[in-house]
């Protein structure tokens, strides 16, 4: 079975691959010939997950999923969330969003947020999500050079480093994104 992912991150890609075996071939947003900037205009993940699915699904016809993820800080009441690459401004950048968070929470104590990815897949017109969170709090200062985004500011519980201080395979076992796929990788063996 094909099924596409919708998403241009190859090392997302590879990870689901790996995670799903021989029976189903993932296919990415380029080998289906999509080089559209597909809108993500929802104001929760869970919206914009779906909007991208169904973008694919309607124009291609594709089984496919699409993934969302955001940091969402307690004291912040959830935020950044939905809005996770482009807090601190349309140029998406990690260095300034993070800034943002570490001022926002200068002398705070309470530095509880989790990470947390939505999955939607489309599967012969029907819809389900897949959910996958990773509890933690925000660091005082950077750590670590490893990952993208939030990852040097970001620490999950129970661990004494922060997502940036971990290898690409450490931090798959326990993240978000690998919890939500996990999940999604279950649902499809069951469906096939
Ligand atoms: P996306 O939905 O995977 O594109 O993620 C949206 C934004 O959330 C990214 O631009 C990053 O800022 C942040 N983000 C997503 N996943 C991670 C992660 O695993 N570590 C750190 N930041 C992440």
């Amino acid at each position: 079975m094909d099924l596409v992912f919708a998403t241009n991150n190859e090392n997302k890609l590879k990870e689901i691959q790996q995670l799903l075996g021989a029976s189903i071939n993932i296919l990415s947003l380029k080998e289906l010939g999509c080089f559209d900037d597909i809108p993500e205009t929802g104001d929760t993940l869970e919206a914009n997950a779906l909007q991208k699915a169904r973008y694919i699904y309607e124009r291609y016809g594709k089984n496919c999923f699409a993934d969302d993820t955001g940091l969402e800080v307690d004291v912040l009441n959830g935020a950044p969330g939905v809005y996770s690459a482009r807090y601190a401004g349309e140029e998406k950048s990690a260095e300034k969003n993070m800034d943002k968070i570490l001022s926002e929470l200068q002398d705070v104590a309470h530095r509880n947020a989790n990470f947390r990815t939505v999955v939607a897949l489309i599967i012969d017109g029907k819809e389900f999500f897949f959910e996958g969170k990773v509890k933690g709090s925000i660091l005082k200062t950077r750590q670590g050079k490893e990952g993208f985004g939030y990852d040097p500011i970001f620490q999950p519980a129970g661990y004494s480093s922060s997502f940036a201080q971990m290898a690409m395979d450490e931090k798959n076992k326990t993240s978000h994104r690998g919890r939500a796929v996990k999940k999604l990788v279950k649902y499809l063996k069951n469906y096939l």
